[in-house]
């Protein structure tokens, strides 16, 4: 026989006027390698057909079963119950639009900040598909691989306070995302055009470096070295006018 374990699911349909938000506890008993996700299918599979959450990938690769788990954001497919006491709670991300029950938006919040931050290689070479790739060094490889991790799961934003008090603040994940761009090489932006987007309040100068974000990422990204890179770029940029070019691959 397993634990008993007891969850207490945040249950809220937005569509449904009148419906007040509750707390719904559902009783299950804990098996071998079991994980949120695999609770949660159990509890919608033989108790409650309209429980609401997110899953695609079930290997913590899509991002998408990001939820508030005993008071912290984590996904649902990478926590264990062994792991967590018999009492369980869960929650929707905040700061992301509820579509009901766990289920959040994290896709039009993550769309918004790629037009935001013109999440994509700007520059004015045309591709030719008959050159072979370019190569870059390995240092500066690395540093965009290790940014390019992030799956956008939104588990950072839930956990930054300064999201919560200044929703137009970018974010940890926002601010990775740039830093990525900033170390290409091949992106012909310079500092002062990473500095409209990043060199304000609402950018890397609004971050109150408690590091909740690093703290609660799941894929253990290096968001203290990439937001410490960042601040170290725009305070230069900001210095020198904000005019000045990069200086070129594994910049800073
Ligand atoms: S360190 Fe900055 S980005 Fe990270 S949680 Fe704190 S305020 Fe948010
Ligand atoms: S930086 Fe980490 S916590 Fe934030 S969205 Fe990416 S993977 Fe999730």
């Amino acid at each position: 026989m397993g634990r008993r374990l007891t969850f207490e699911i945040f249950r809220y349909n937005p569509s449904e006027s009148g419906t007040p938000p509750r707390i719904q506890a559902f009783d299950l008993e804990e098996t071998p390698g079991m994980n949120i996700f695999v609770a949660l299918t159990r509890i919608r599979e033989r108790q409650d057909p309209s429980l609401k959450f997110d899953f695609v990938c079930r290997t913590a690769l899509c991002g998408s079963c990001g939820m508030v788990i005993n008071g912290r954001p984590r996904l649902a497919c990478k926590t264990f119950t062994r792991d967590l006491p018999c009492r369980i709670t869960l929650f929707p991300l905040p700061v992301f639009k509820l579509l009901g029950d766990l289920s959040v938006d994290t896709g039009a919040w993550f769309r918004r900040l790629s037009l935001r931050t013109g999440a994509w290689l700007h520059t004015s070479r045309a591709f030719e598909f008959r050159v072979p790739e370019e190569r870059m060094d390995n240092a500066t490889t690395f540093r965009i691989y290790e940014a390019e991790r992030c799956i956008e799961c939104g588990c950072c934003i839930a956990a930054c306070a300064k999201v919560h008090i200044q929703p137009d603040f970018i974010g940890a994940a926002g601010i990775n995302r740039l830093a990525r761009f900033m170390l290409d090489p091949r992106d012909e932006r310079g500092e002062a055009r990473f500095f409209e987007v990043l060199g304000t309040e609402n950018g890397i100068f609004g971050c109150l470096g408690l590091m909740g974000c690093e703290d609660n990422c799941p894929k253990d990204l290096p968001l203290q070295l990439q937001l410490a890179y960042v601040r170290r770029m725009m305070a230069r940029a900001g210095l020198a006018g904000n005019g000045s070019r990069g200086d070129g691959p594994g910049r800073g």
